[in-house]
C-alpha cells in the first residue's frame, strides 16, 4: 500500500504533466472505484486548468481553476501513469500499465499528455470538493499536521503525546496526532529513536521525544529521496521501483541482527490489530 513517501513521489512525477495545464478531456470507464465518482465527475474535470498539485497525508489534491479540488487516493493498488507526454524525452515517458482492463480514469491535457489511473483492486477513490470546504470535509476534518510541514515540531509532538496512555506506535498511527504516517515509517522511526513500539506514549522523556521527532523526519525524507518504497503492488508513475525498502532497518527483518551499531540484538516481529510491528528488544526501550 502506498504510504506518504510513495504518494509524494507520485505527486512529484505527476506535477510536471498537470500543473498549469488544461484538461481537455476526462473519462471514467465505470461508475465507481472504492466509492462512486461524484456526479458529472468527468464533465466537471473537462476544460479545467490545474493550478497546483499538492499532497495532504496520502491524498493528492489538484486545485482546479473553478475553485474545486480534485482528490485522488491511491488506495492499495491505485497508480497514475502518463502516456504520450511532450516533455523532455525519457523524463515523462510512462509505460502502459500491465493490465488495461483495470484502467478506470483517463485524463488528457491540452499539450497532448494522457494520464491513466489504473487500480486492479479498486480501493482507490476520487472526489471533487470545493476548496473552501476542504478542511471541514470528512476526509480531512480533525487531521493532524503534516509530518514534514512546519506545524509538526518537537513542542507539538510533546503536547500531542502528553497524557496519552496508548502505545507510542498507536499514537503515531493516529491521523489526529500526525497525518499520513503509516505503519512502515512509524516502525522505522521508532527503531532509529530507540523507543519500543509498546512504550506508553505519555511516558517518553523530552530528549527521547526530540530524537523521535528527528527520526520521523529523517525516515520520510530519505524515503522520498529514494523514490518511495516498493512493496508488492506499488510502482512510481514512471514504472521505476522505489529504493527505500533496501534501507529498512527493522521492517520485514524479523530474525535479522539489529542494524544499530554495537547493539547485537535480534529483530522481533509481532502483530497488533492486523499490523506487523518490528523492533529490537535490546536497543528499543
Ligand atoms: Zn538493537
Amino acid at each position: 500500500m502506498p504510504e506518504l513517501p510513495e504518494v509524494e513521489t507520485v505527486r512529484r512525477g505527476l506535477a510536471p504533466a498537470l500543473v498549469g495545464r488544461r484538461i481537455t478531456r476526462a473519462r471514467t470507464k465505470r461508475a465507481d472505484l472504492r466509492f462512486p465518482f461524484p456526479p458529472r465527475f468527468a464533465a466537471r474535470l473537462s476544460g479545467r486548468r490545474v493550478d497546483a498539485l499538492q499532497r495532504r497525508a496520502k491524498y493528492l489534491l489538484a486545485y482546479l481553476d473553478d475553485g474545486a479540488v480534485w482528490i485522488t487516493h491511491l488506495g492499495m493498488t491505485g497508480r497514475w501513469s502518463i502516456l504520450g507526454a511532450s516533455q523532455q524525452p525519457g523524463d515523462f515517458y510512462y509505460a502502459e500499465p500491465p493490465d488495461p482492463t483495470h484502467t478506470h480514469v483517463i485524463v488528457e491535457t491540452e499539450d497532448g499528455a494522457r494520464l491513466e489511473f489504473n487500480d486492479p483492486r479498486r480501493f482507490g477513490y476520487m472526489d471533487l470538493i470545493p476548496e473552501a470546504e476542504l478542511d471541514a470535509h470528512p476526509f480531512f476534518k480533525g487531521m493532524g499536521p503534516e509530518p514534514l510541514g512546519n506545524a509538526f515540531h518537537e513542542a507539538y509532538l510533546k503536547r500531542a503525546l502528553t497524557g496519552k496512555k496508548t502505545s507510542v506506535k498507536a499514537a503515531l498511527l493516529d491521523q489526529r496526532v500526525v497525518a499520513g504516517l503509516g505503519n512502515i515509517y512509524v516502525v522505522e522511526a521508532l527503531h532509529r529513536a530507540g523507543i519500543a513500539p509498546a512504550k506508553s506514549a505519555g511516558r517518553i522523556s523530552a530528549p527521547r521525544l526530540e530524537k523521535l521527532f528527528h527520526a520521523i523526519r529523517a525516515v520520510l525524507e530519505e524515503a522520498i529521496e529514494a523514490g518511495g518504497s516498493t512493496l508488492s503492488d506499488y510502482a512510481a508513475v514512471d514504472g521505476a521501483q522505489g529504493g527505500f525498502q533496501h534501507r529498512f532497518r527493522v521492517y520485514g527483518r524479523e530474525g535479522d541482527p539489529c542494524a544499530t551499531e554495537g547493539c547485537g540484538g535480534t529483530i522481533k516481529r509481532a502483530v497488533h490489530s492486523g499490523r506487523s510491528t518490528f523492533w529490537c528488544p535490546r536497543c528499543q526501550r
